[in-house]
């Protein structure tokens, strides 16, 4: 609804787009991006991208 919004939406589908494995590799669930790594909230699973 509003620019800020929109910005924040846009980064985010970019930010997914670098890394396109959006699932944990053990468990299934969401991973949590963080800078250059992702997390796993559900089992503790991390990684990080180099
Ligand atoms: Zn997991």
């Amino acid at each position: 609804m509003t620019k800020t919004m929109t910005a924040t939406a846009t980064a985010t589908q970019l930010r997914m787009s670098l890394f396109p494995t959006p699932r944990c590799p053990d468990c299934g669930g969401p991973l949590v991006h963080g800078e250059g790594c992702v997390a796993c909230p559900v089992c503790g699973f991390s990684r990080c991208y180099t």
